[in-house]
């Protein structure tokens, strides 16, 4: 039987990319490069291109360009990169000519819907856009409606312009496909969604062909070492005697921001090292953080987020009253209900009422749409992605359906809440895990393949309740990072549970020496603290090669004059 099905194999197929919130990056080499987007369990390829530098307008683009495995470009006629430092895309026409680019596929395609993200070129107005693939005797229109850059993270198949019956309805295939504007006017293009049908039975041959076309996307993916787009990791000191978590990320061109540190008045610290121009192109020069992930509603992860009343015109200082922030993903659950989480929400809707988007981890593993995504493009070769953790939808109550020897008696934390993230880069990745204990890791392990890990942000600043051996046994981290006042007895009763506990060493260290912390704290001064590595700043570049620098110095937790003095030394160091 010749049944022809149209299967969720969707969203496949050929995605135009030009990353809107400069995320997909223009390749420096210059010329087109293909990444899958893992955002789904669809098989995505993209097609990203030109090479235009932030805040210019340039008509730089060539064919060569739009060159990739299984789509080219055989011709272009009037059509541009247009930057304007936040939103990227390939702008087509002039004032008075119209613009056409024709992609040829190296197969055909039964294309059965695509999907075209674009918008207005200022002062243009709405324009119509003719789409026509060779399976059509005659073009499709639509219309460019949209006049401001649309969210390309976004994969519901019905945002955009949706053209269907590209077929013909009868199953003929498409070797090209032509995008046009049809009057003498502009219009930002962004992305494009082809929908392919897959057949089944013996005309199986169609399914093949797009797998292997895919599939050779994703081997071009793992070939192109030395021009991934370079990410740094920033454990920030907070200032003071407490223990918090506070990372900012520069990945490409993303300014991102996981916690923010442990008290309201840390928030002038956080920002002051942020927004330092010393640190060369390494700042948030736009004063946007695209994405600001907030784990769980603990002090010492949130307390920043809202800060302490100042003369800005916001009238807070915290992170979210200081930044433009892009995407806010943070934590579903919480029985939290201090002072500091109620002020957390406010300064959240405040970023929201400015434009922010929010969802929550959940929102974002379940593909949530209008741009809640499990897996955000950085850059090239550069994805962050969040992982799935048992309670972001159940209670600590529940925890016997995550393991039926799992109690709740003495878990009722907010820690196990916590939101999830890895980043990749090429073959590197990097884990956060908030305060994760011992049943979010659990989890984690078992609802996520997991990779081995680059570098690790120790869970719970390094609490003998966490990095358990079920986690470490998969991740085998290479470079763990803790962000802790060490050594004090904040969170402690007893010496040896000060961070970073002894237990967690011990599991630590039979897969790496390489353990660096923030902080240093004194057990009998509550007040006491002074940089033990300080700021520890952990970079990655385009050929994925690491560069570790530190505040004060890059001495090892375990030569440090702490931990001769206080802990013992695991066999594994000795
Ligand atoms: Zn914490
Ligand atoms: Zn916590």
């Amino acid at each position: 039987m010749n049944k022809r099905e149209t299967k969720k194999f969707s969203e496949a197929a050929l995605a135009l990319a030009l990353g809107l919130f400069a995320l997909v990056v223009f390749s420096l080499s210059g010329s087109g490069s293909v990444w899958a987007d893992a955002a789904s369990a669809h098989t995505c390829a993209a097609l990203t291109f030109g090479t235009a530098p932030s805040g210019t307008t340039t008509s730089g683009l060539s064919s060569s360009d739009f060159s990739a495995e299984n789509i080219t470009v055989s011709s272009l006629t009037n059509s541009h990169v247009y930057s304007n430092a936040i939103n990227y895309a390939v702008k087509f026409g002039t004032g008075s000519e119209l613009g056409t680019v024709t992609f040829v596929f190296d197969k055909t395609y039964a294309i059965t819907k695509a999907k075209v993200l674009a918008y207005q070129y200022s002062g243009d107005g709405a324009v119509s856009l003719s789409f026509q693939t060779s399976a059509l005797s005659s073009a499709l229109t639509g219309t460019v409606t949209a006049t401001s850059a649309p969210d390309i993270s976004n994969s519901s198949t019905d945002s955009g312009i949706v053209f269907t019956g590209l077929d013909n309805g009868n199953g003929t295939s498409s070797a090209s496909l032509t995008v046009s504007s049809v009057a003498n006017k502009r219009f930002n293009l962004c992305k494009i969604v082809l929908t392919i049908a897959v057949s089944s039975g013996s005309s199986s041959s169609q399914a093949s062909a797009s797998s292997s076309a895919f599939s050779s996307s994703s081997s071009l993916i793992s070939s192109n070492s030395g021009s991934n787009s370079p990410i740094t990791f920033n454990f920030i000191e907070q200032g003071d005697q407490y223990t918090g978590d506070c990372a900012y990320i520069k990945a490409g061109d993303n300014d991102i921001l996981i916690d923010a540190g442990n008290r309201y008045n840390c928030a002038s610290t956080l920002e002051s090292f942020i927004d330092d121009p010393s640190r060369s192109g390494d700042y948030v020069s736009d004063g946007k953080l695209e994405y600001v992930i907030a784990t769980h509603a603990h002090q010492d992860h949130i307390a920043g987020f809202y800060g302490v009343a100042d003369s800005s015109a916001a009238g807070h200082n915290g992170i979210f009253y200081h930044y433009n922030v892009g995407t806010i993903i943070d934590f579903p659950k919480t029985a939290e209900k201090s002072d500091v989480y109620t002020n957390y929400q406010t300064a959240r809707t405040y970023a929201v009422n400015q434009g922010a988007k929010h969802f929550t981890a959940l929102q974002c593993w379940n593909n949530g749409g209008n741009g809640a995504s499990r897996t955000y493009q950085l850059g090239n070769n550069l994805t962050m992605q969040i992982l799935y953790n048992y309670f972001y939808d159940h209670t600590p109550d529940e925890a016997s359906g995550l393991n039926s020897s799992f109690s709740s008696s003495g878990f009722s934390d907010e820690n196990d809440y916590s939101v999830s993230v890895l980043f990749t880069q090429g073959n590197k990745h990097f884990l956060f895990g908030g305060d994760s204990e011992a049943y979010a890791e659990y989890s984690l392990v078992k609802y996520n393949s997991l990779p081995t890990i680059d570098l690790y942000k120790a869970d719970h600043h390094g609490s003998y309740t966490a990095s358990t051996d079920a986690l470490l046994s998969v991740i085998q981290p290479k470079l763990v990072c803790v962000s802790a006042c060490v050594g004090n007895s904040e969170y402690a009763s007893d010496i040896t549970h000060s961070f970073p506990a002894q237990e967690a060493i011990n599991r630590i260290a039979p897969y790496t020496n390489r353990v660096y912390c923030t902080t240093l704290g004194t057990w009998g001064d509550t007040t006491a603290h002074t940089p033990m590595n300080g700021n520890i700043i952990v970079s990655y570049d385009a050929s994925s090669n690491e560069t570790l620098t530190c505040s004060n110095n890059t001495t090892k937790l375990k030569d440090s004059a702490w931990f001769k003095a206080y802990r013992i030394t695991p066999s594994a160091w000795a």
